[in-house]
């Protein structure tokens, strides 16, 4: 424990996408599995308030916290790893400081003064990044500030690093630089020339780093870490390899080994001692040595792009490390699927997963995927539309509805099976303002979701607008879609099941958000062991 919070700044350099955020997570791991209370937040310079309107195109998956912020998908890895909830204080971007201070200028609060990037900017961030450390619930904060050093929109927050480093004194922070070696076959060597460049372009703003991780596809010999370390201003021990693992979750153990956190610890004077890996490490053998193998579909519009179901690829680690299973996870693309080709499709799948998502696209595919694992009983989980369209299948083609749909893709519907929440009419503004985070829900003892989750009360997160007509429930139920579990308060339909298939679950909220290394997710578990038995009946 120590007495007042110590704060790592993450940076990086030559190229986006080095996997910040893994190296973030996997050195929380390493403080944490020393007894250090570690969080991570992230800084992202782009204009937008939160990534909730962004496209997944754009930006991968939108992950949600238990306080209802729309955040970025690097607080999934961060939750994943340490199994500690994050909040909006965890991610922060630039439209959102910059909010903050327009607002308290319209305020009045500047007092006349001039506002500008540098205090006014600059003391904002400052003050976010310092939200958690001064909350008392944190020994250490790791602040990643996305984007490439260079980049005129991070400038702001390197100066705010700069300016902390400063206010907080000698031994309270440390800045780690993510960088790339680059491996030049034609030559046949790695290049160090790019991190050299990127940390000058660092300290050109005022910021030395003090350790530097490279990433690379080859092991960086001791001359390359020596020559590294006297152009870099940085000590030998603190240049340190990060090699291309097979799985993210080797990451803390390739830290360890290089020995990242000691030079981090060191830095900031606080002890080191062997951290405790054994519960990760029991995981990441059952990961790696399954006993058998099954294979899923993961039915969306956006599979051709793995980040944007990020939680969900994860969550299906988690449970098949908890089965020993190896799950293969086929993305199939629900706009591509029609009756003529399903049976080729899924006729060889173990389990079918219909994801989330907003908008028409792709939607009449997805309708055609859930009846066919109905009609043939192969194990179905339906994620959030997922779940809204399981109900639209069986509306249409059970209580021979056939026009019935949601809202969202035809207003004009005779059967509006799903409709808009009453909490949603009349709202204007899409950023932010859909029934997010942590909800109640209430389930019914004889079903398939109490036997997973094995109490009568849980929460889970949400993030959508539309929802099961209550008008239609009772003609669901008489047919045979249940519905298993509710909103205490509202009413609210939270699961619809099958009970006649084998294990047919469709639910409102995303259980993927909170499924995690120590606690894969009851439903992803028990979803992977219905895939598994089905698999051996087949
Ligand atoms: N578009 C649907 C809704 O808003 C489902 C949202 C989702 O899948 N996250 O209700």
């Amino acid at each position: 424990m120590t007495t007042n919070p110590k704060y790592i700044f993450v940076t990086g350099g030559v190229s986006s996408s080095l996997g910040k955020g893994i190296i973030a997570a996997s050195l929380a791991k390493l403080l944490q599995s020393q007894g250090y209370r570690a969080t991570i937040q992230k800084l992202d310079p782009y204009i937008n308030i939160d990534p909730g309107t962004l496209n997944p195109y754009e930006h991968g998956e939108c992950y949600v916290t238990d306080d209802g912020a729309e955040t970025d998908l690097d607080l999934g890895h961060y939750e994943r790893f340490l199994n500690v909830p994050t909040s909006q204080a965890n991610n922060v971007t630039t439209g959102r400081i910059y909010q903050s201070v327009i607002d308290k200028e319209r305020r009045g609060e500047f007092l006349g003064k001039t506002v500008q990037v540098i205090p006014h900017i600059t003391d904002e961030i400052k003050r976010r990044i310092q939200i958690l450390g001064n909350s008392g619930d944190y020994d250490i904060v790791i602040t990643e500030i996305g984007g490439t050093v260079g980049d005129i929109e991070s400038l702001p927050y390197i100066e705010a690093v700069r300016q902390l480093e400063w206010d907080l004194g000698e031994h309270n922070t440390c800045v780690i630089h993510l960088t790339l070696v680059p491996y030049l076959s034609a030559a046949g060597e790695l290049k160090t020339k790019p991190t050299q460049h990127s940390v000058k372009t660092l300290m050109e703003s005022g910021v030395q780093a003090d350790i530097l991780v490279c990433r690379t596809e080859h092991k960086l010999n001791d001359s390359l870490k020596t020559k590294l370390a006297r152009f870099c201003n940085v000590k030998k021990e603190a240049v340190i390899e990060s090699i291309d693992a097979s799985t993210i979750y080797d990451v803390p153990n390739l830290m360890l080994e290089e020995g990242l956190d000691k030079v981090v610890l060191n830095q900031l004077n606080l002890k080191s001692s062997v951290p405790d890996l054994t519960r990760w490490n029991e995981f990441l053998k059952r990961h790696k040595n399954p006993k058998s193998e099954v294979t899923i579909g993961l039915i969306g519009k956006y599979v051709e792009l793995q980040d944007s179901y990020k939680s969900i690829l994860e969550a299906f680690i988690h449970a098949g490390a908890e089965n020993e299973v190896k799950v293969n996870v086929e993305p199939i693309h629900s706009e591509y699927l029609s009756e003529s080709n399903i049976e080729f499709k899924l006729g060889h799948l173990d389990g079918v997963l219909v994801a989330p998502g907003f908008g028409e696209r792709g939607i009449e595919g997805k309708i055609d995927a859930v009846r066919y694992v109905r009609e043939h009983n192969i194990p179905f989980l339906g994620i959030c539309l997922g779940m809204q369209m399981a109900v639209i299948e069986y509306s249409r083609n059970v209580l021979n509805l056939p026009k019935a749909n949601s809202v969202e893709m035809d207003e004009q519907t005779p059967d509006p099976v799903i409709n808009l929440m009453a909490s949603q009419k009349g709202v204007v503004n899409k950023g932010g303002t859909m029934r997010l985070g942590t909800w109640d829900c209430k389930l019914d003892t004889e079903s398939i979701a109490y036997k997973v989750y094995n109490s009568e009360l849980i929460t889970e997160r949400h993030r959508h607008r539309f929802e099961l007509n209550n008008d239609y429930k009772a003609k669901l139920e008489e047919t045979g879609m249940k519905a298993t579990g509710f909103n205490p308060e509202t009413g609210l339909v939270e699961i619809v099941e099958i009970p006649a298939n084998d294990w047919f679950v469709g639910v409102q909220y995303h259980p993927e958000y909170k499924s995690t290394v120590k606690s894969p997710h009851p439903l992803f578990v028990a979803f992977v062991g219905a895939a598994l038995k089905y698999s051996k009946k087949k």
